[in-house]
């Protein structure tokens, strides 16, 4: 067997072993193998091309690529052991970025070596330049818009900039004109290829992905960070087109298009419109204030919400990115195992875009060792919050709002939440009254039935763990105080 043969079958192994590890992604119990299974594709396809590049290249041009990897090698597994859970979707973006930039690079470099030697000297033949061409300009437009979207999205997840969606003037028409111009452009690179338009798409690109990204904003920057993980599978797959690679163009149409179902299932689930959303929040009318208070609170203290609970018949836990924060699952999960003991029913009540990256709680949920049956999309426990004696909200604030479903100028309004103040009462575990991702104050703080449970999230379930005790019972609890606490 030739070793071209050869690296065409690891490239057909590494394929399947990246569907096998789509596929194992998809459900909690089979993540782990997913995962082993998307390292091995990985490691297949580096050695394979590794040694195929040696056949042709000097020893001195193969050292650099191995130097290369093993360089990527230690900054990737740095990063990753450093990263906190919170940072992931920072991470991702960062990550995206290098992807677009790769497929500009890939782009500049194809341009470079047909165009200034002609296409004699290459393997291209003269009637498919211009197909060539074409390549050359899309592949350099996707990776542009995805290399400085993605640099966006990193600065407003890591709040380096405010995540409010910026509203230029005329945004939606800038938008569509910077599409016009890109297939002008286009139309005129494939007749008469130079350098200044390879200039003026990039540029264009560069912008109109900055545009697209800070045009969305709050509650809508999960569609955009799966939007970004699309783009960057479409930059690959056009990149894998310029090198003549099967397995990248396969590999990025995997990414591509998972990506682009994923920004779908999450628009469903915040009722937005996925073309609005893909178009940089065309329509989509800038957000009024939001951040004024609604009157009083009342504030419990752990012992308090140890009573509650105590009594309670039915618990519903719904977490938000404020767990994630404290790291608080595994409290959490303990103070699950003790009401099951007494025979409570808990069950946890999770959002499709609560914390901060798809399936966040459900990472946490899970790494705590809490039982998958009892956790619950929104839609299977929305009906239930009204026969349900307490409700803890741990760290969660715009996943449970209720302004989205009353209040038709709200920026979240139409966004589907979990409606936790249904239930007979309602406890609030956070350290102030600040609003949450979207920046909008939130009413549920200030119903009859809600109480107050301020302070970091651990600390506090262990404090009403405490209380509790070991039989689960509470000790005496002071009484319910009035009180306004300052936001910050
Ligand atoms: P939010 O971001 O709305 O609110 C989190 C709350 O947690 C804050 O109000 C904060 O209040 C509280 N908090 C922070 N740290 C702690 C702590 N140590 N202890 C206790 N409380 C704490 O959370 P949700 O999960 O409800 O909503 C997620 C939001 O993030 C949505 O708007 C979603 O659109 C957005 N988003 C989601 C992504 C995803 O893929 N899931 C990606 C990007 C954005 P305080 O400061 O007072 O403690």
């Amino acid at each position: 067997m030739t070793s071209l043969t050869a690296s065409h079958a690891a490239d057909l192994v590494a394929a399947l072993l990246f569907i096998l590890s789509l596929a194992g992604l998809s459900q909690h119990r089979t993540s782990r193998a997913g995962v082993v299974y998307g390292i091995a594709g990985m490691a297949l396809v580096l050695v394979a091309t590794v040694v195929v590049a040696a056949q042709s290249i000097t020893a001195g041009a193969v050292a650099l690529i191995v130097l290369a990897m093993a360089l990527g090698a230690a900054m990737g597994l740095w990063r990753a052991r450093r990263v906190e859970m919170t940072q992931m979707p920072e991470l991702i973006a960062v990550l995206h970025s290098f992807v677009g930039l790769a497929a500009v690079l890939v782009g500049w470099n194809s341009y470079l070596e047909v165009e200034s030697h002609g296409s004699a000297q290459t393997e291209i033949g003269a009637d498919l330049l211009g197909i060539h061409h074409a390549e050359v300009f899309i592949g350099i437009f996707i990776g542009a818009v995805t290399f400085t979207g993605s640099i966006v999205a990193f600065l407003k997840l890591s709040a380096r900039i405010k995540s409010r969606p910026l509203t230029l003037p005329g945004k939606n028409a800038l938008n569509i004109g910077a599409l016009v111009a890109f297939v002008a452009l286009t139309a005129w690179f494939t007749v008469s290829p130079n350098l200044p338009l390879m200039i003026a798409v990039t540029a264009l690109a560069l912008a109109l992905g900055w545009h697209l990204v800070a045009s969305i904003g709050g509650g809508d920057m999960p569609v955009v960070v799966s939007m970004l993980n699309s783009y960057s599978g479409w930059a690959a797959a056009a990149a894998g087109f310029l090198l003549d690679n099967n397995l990248l163009i396969v590999t990025g149409a995997l990414v591509g298009s998972s990506g682009a179902y994923l920004s779908y299932i999450m628009c469903k689930a915040m009722n937005r419109s996925f073309l609005s959303v893909i178009a940089g929040g065309f329509g989509i009318e800038a957000p009024s204030g939001g951040e004024e208070e609604h009157g009083e609170h009342r504030e419990v203290r752990a012992a308090e919400a140890a009573e509650m609970l105590a009594q309670a018949r039915s618990v519903i836990i719904t977490p938000g990115y404020g767990m994630a924060v404290a790291q608080a699952q595994h409290p959490v999960a303990e103070l699950t195992r003790r009401l099951r003991e007494r025979g409570v029913e808990v069950r946890f009540g999770v959002h499709p875009v609560a914390g901060r990256l798809p399936g966040h709680m459900n990472v946490l949920l899970a790494e705590a060792k809490v039982p998958y049956d009892i956790v619950l999309e929104m839609d299977e426990i929305n009906d239930d919050f009204a026969d349900t004696s307490v409700v803890l909200v741990i760290g969660a604030n715009d996943t449970v709002n209720p302004a989205a479903t009353d209040d038709p100028s709200s920026p979240i309004a139409g966004m589907p939440v979990l409606r936790v103040w249904e239930a007979e009462q309602v406890v609030v575990f956070k350290r102030s009254m600040a609003s949450g991702y979207a920046g909008v104050q939130n009413p549920l703080f200030f119903r009859e039935n809600s109480s107050m449970l301020f302070g970091d999230a651990k600390h506090s379930v262990e404090e009403i763990l405490q209380a509790l005790g070991t039989d689960g019972r509470p000790e005496a609890a002071p009484s319910t105080r009035q009180a306004t606490v300052p936001s910050h």
